[in-house]
């Protein structure tokens, strides 16, 4: 079995993200923000602050220590054991440019599970103390910065060092955090496919563990918050998991380098500002009432419903074009670039519902924490416009591959992401 075919790599163009500028502000904005953020929980309650002297600056990058270092080494050799060793199918990459194929390992949902079982036995027994791994939150998110810094500069070393180009741009800064190659492999295995899926959906998935745990052993209790954010959320994670093989024909691993912007994504982004609502909840303690408990969780329901139902009505159309949606046979398009066009179900309604689904679960998780504080919010105030502007891309992407029959297309579905109003 394969993964994805993938269109020829095509000579880059310092053009995204604002050029060689835009990425020379985004590679310190990232980690500034990151930061900023991790010391507004855990230093000012959860709040927005001012840093009032160059102490105050200081404090905002904790210094590495022992215990977070072996911390940090000893999750990933965890994970990467799992990886590599645990069982599950694996799956031939599609050949790159220059006719590599990466081999990968689809036990991400097994490994998962052995992690939460590993961790929640060990939390039960008093093996792992959350207390003393959150003590260590700080360290970490520098470590894991350090590393990332690493990672994208010895890959952007190796792509430039390579025999052929093809995806340099030639600009160091922007060719640092865009990168200089697609899918960096050890031995045969491809990392950027290791990272996001084991590390940065992993690492949040134990995050989202660690948080409620912490509180418990803390208080005594987990709050109605905590446990309606770190639920919902491990529930994304494990449906992601559940379908780990289709990370293999999105855009991050068939077209997107590995450069800083995905190393640090990957590694700092995705575990410690994903659960920045559990960190302020611990900080703040908002009251969650019931009654708004159960809304949330609804809206999260009905979020992932959308978002399954409607990445699932495309995934089954390209494999079977007959395919009933919901219930009828499909009312499809054909295109002269061969592949067709599904005009039922959720793809009659808005070019990317799948998009609304996820941006409902991300409202969710955000309202759980009440309205003391912008800080929590950061995962939906930063995914809103990323989804905008990847529809936009998106849209921009098929306007190139199907041309004249993407405008019937869009004549015929008018709306870009919420039937009816966008
Ligand atoms: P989509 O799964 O929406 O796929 C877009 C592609 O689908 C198009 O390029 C086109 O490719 C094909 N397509 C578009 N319209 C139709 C149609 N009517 N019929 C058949 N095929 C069509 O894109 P993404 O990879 O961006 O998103 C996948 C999921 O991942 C989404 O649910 C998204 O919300 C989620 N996501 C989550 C993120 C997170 O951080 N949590 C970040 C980004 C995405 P072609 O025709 O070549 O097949």
């Amino acid at each position: 079995m394969t993964a994805s075919p993938r269109a020829p790599a095509t000579a880059r163009k310092a053009d995204q993200f604002g050029g060689p500028i835009g990425a020379a502000i985004l590679t310190v904005v990232m980690p500034t923000v990151t930061f900023y953020l991790w010391a507004a929980v855990a230093h000012h309650g959860g709040g927005l602050w001012l840093p009032r002297s160059v102490g105050e600056l200081a404090a905002m990058v904790p210094a590495p220590t022992i215990a977070a270092s072996a911390l940090f080494c000893g999750w990933l050799a965890f994970q990467a054991v799992l990886y590599v060793w645990g069982p599950g199918k694996t799956i031939q990459g599609w050949p790159t440019e220059h006719g590599e194929r990466a081999e990968y390992r689809i036990n991400g949902l097994l490994s998962f599970a052995i992690t939460m079982a590993v961790l929640v036995i060990g939390i039960a027994t008093g093996v792992i103390s959350p207390r003393a791994v959150l003590a260590q939150w700080g360290p970490l998110l520098t470590i894991a910065t350090i590393f990332a810094i690493v990672a994208a500069g010895v890959c952007y070393v190796a792509g430039r060092r390579r025999g052929a180009l093809e995806r340099s741009t030639g600009h160091p800064v922007y060719d640092f955090y865009l990168g200089t190659i697609l899918n960096p492999r050890l031995g045969r295995h491809d990392l950027k496919f290791f990272f996001e899926s084991r590390i940065g959906m992993g690492t949040w998935g134990a995050f989202a563990v660690l948080l409620p745990a912490a509180e418990l052993e803390a208080t005594g209790t987990i709050s109605t918050a905590m446990a309606v954010v770190s639920l919902c959320q491990l529930f994304y994670i494990a449906d992601f998991f559940v379908f780990e093989s289709t990370l293999l024909s999105m855009i991050d691993i068939i077209e997107e380098n590995c450069g800083f912007m995905l190393w640090f994504a990957f590694l700092v982004w995705m575990p410690f500002n994903f659960t920045l609502q559990q960190q302020y909840i611990a900080a703040a303690r908002p009251e969650l009432p019931f009654v708004a408990a159960v809304a949330i969780v609804g809206l999260h329901i009905a979020g992932y419903y959308v978002f399954r139902t409607a990445n699932l009505q495309k995934q089954g159309f390209r494999r079977d074009p007959t395919k009933p949606v919901w219930g009828k046979p499909p009312v499809t398009m054909d295109t002269e670039r061969g592949t067709k066009l599904l005009l039922s179900g959720w793809w009659g309604l808005a070019r990317h519902a799948n998009y609304l689904g996820d941006l409902c679960m991300a409202y969710a998780w955000c309202l759980a924490c009440g309205f003391g504080s912008i800080v929590p919010y950061f995962y939906a105030l930063y995914f809103t416009p990323l989804l905008l502007d990847r529809e936009r891309r998106d849209n921009a992407m098929c306007q190139r591959k199907y041309g004249k029959d993407w405008d019937r297309y869009c004549e015929r579905v008018r709306y870009r992401i919420i039937p009816y109003v966008y």
